[in-house]
């Protein structure tokens, strides 16, 4: 059954094609970066067995643009389909489900209005969904949709997880924590009970889904039962160039005293903030690592932070997870940085966690880098977003 995997972004698109009988490595991927050039479009696209294609399009036009990308399925040297019918189902990344969506679900022109409904609270993500979703129907026709929401994971948080301490009107106007990375947080779960031969109810997990955003999820039993993103993904953890829970009076005293608008802070707390305004060099750790190691001291507090930050936050999910059976490092930093891990697990051995300094080499297999005496496992384990979502379609197709 061959699927194609979409997310569609304000600034990029992300295309993988699965043969879902065939396993987790997508066939062929394509990316279009819209930034690079202005009023063209450029496209990558790899296939699995070591095809490439690099290309740019004048155009503005995002259906234009998918359309073509498309074609690269069937046509030149990245072509892996005889025809586009062999396409049996699209699974879309949607950031934001709201209240309305627990779960994946087949998109229809309810559920497409209902993701239009939620643009104000996702405004820089649900209207390019929703027109990843529109140009696909333009492209490939009758084949079945599904959506996957970002947010879905986190929807059965309880009440007192989800709600904020403002006025009880904001639960009347959808202001609450709804969490994102859900695809994610729920695939790396999942995945850290297959490791540990568990299943996957026994369990409670804290989930440390760290890339450019960054956030983590308790999960018990397989429920994210709380999570650090908020009413939206600049909640919690500090990020790469998101600065995470800043004390709410801080913006206060900015619009009052600087005269900031909303559009200023905006790009303050998102754009400005985080590893980047700290350390002044770049919002990619790696080139933070490097500056600290050579001595630069605002690189060295950026990490010091994000380590303190994080820890913090580790800390808060434990009070209301009541245990740790595995803590989970998964995308770009969990997945990669030693230093990382060592700094974020240490000051734990007092509940008993190790970890196994030989186990901390490079290395691209999920795995337990937990000492064989720790009582709480430390999982490295790869994100596969694009395979959870092509993984919902085939489940509700079957359904
Ligand atoms: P995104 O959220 O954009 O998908 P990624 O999951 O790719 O981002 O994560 C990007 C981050 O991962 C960057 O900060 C990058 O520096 C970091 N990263 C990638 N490899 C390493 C590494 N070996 N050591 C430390 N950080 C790394």
């Amino acid at each position: 059954m061959k699927i194609l995997v979409l997310n569609a972004g304000s600034s990029s698109h992300k295309a993988a094609l699965f043969d879902f009988d065939q396993g987790q490595k997508p066939l062929w991927r394509a990316q279009l970066d819209w930034t690079h050039t202005a009023g063209a479009v450029e496209l990558k696209a790899q296939t699995a067995d070591g095809r490439s294609h690099q290309d740019t399009l004048t155009t503005e036009d995002k259906t234009v643009g998918l359309r073509w990308l498309i074609n690269t399925l069937v046509e030149g040297p990245v072509k892996t389909l005889a025809t586009l019918s062999e396409i049996q189902a699209i699974g879309h990344r949607v950031v934001h489900g709201g209240r309305e969506y627990q779960a994946s679900t087949r998109i229809s022109p309810a559920v497409k209005a209902t993701i239009r409904q939620l643009f104000p609270l996702a405004p820089a993500h649900n209207p390019a969904n929703l027109q990843g979703i529109e140009a696909m129907e333009a492209i490939l026709g009758e084949v079945p949709q599904v959506a996957v929401f970002d947010t879905a994971f986190h929807a059965q948080m309880p009440a007192a997880a989800s709600t904020f301490p403002g006025p009880y009107e904001w639960v009347e106007q959808g202001i609450q924590r709804y969490g994102f990375h859900g695809t994610s947080h729920r695939y790396v779960a999942q995945r850290a009970a297959e490791l540990m031969g568990r299943e996957l109810t026994d369990l409670k997990l804290i989930t440390c889904h760290l890339g450019n955003g960054c956030s983590l999820a308790a999960v018990r039993a397989g429920v994210s039962v709380d999570t650090t993103m908020g009413f939206t993904p600049l909640d919690g953890l500090m990020m790469g160039s998101r600065s995470g829970s800043v004390d709410p009076g801080i913006l206060i005293h900015l619009m009052r005293h600087d005269h900031y608008t909303a559009d200023d802070l905006d790009t303050l707390l998102n754009k400005q903030s985080g590893i980047k305004g700290i350390s002044g060099i770049s919002n990619d750790l790696r080139q933070v690592l490097e500056a600290a190691d050579s001595g630069n001291d605002q690189a060295q507090l950026a990490i010091d932070m994000f380590i303190h930050v994080l820890r913090r936050h580790i800390g808060a999910m434990l009070g209301n997870l009541g245990g740790l059976d595995a803590l989970v490092f998964t995308a770009g930093i969990g997945e990669n940085s030693a230093d990382l891990w060592r700094a974020a697990c240490a000051g734990w051995e007092f509940l008993g966690l190790h970890l196994d300094p030989d186990k901390l080499q490079r290395h691209t297999a999920d795995r337990d880098i937990a000492a064989t005496k720790s009582k709480i496992r430390v999982l490295v384990i790869h994100t596969q977003e694009e395979w959870a979502i092509a993984q919902d379609c085939v489940q509700i197709l079957a359904d």
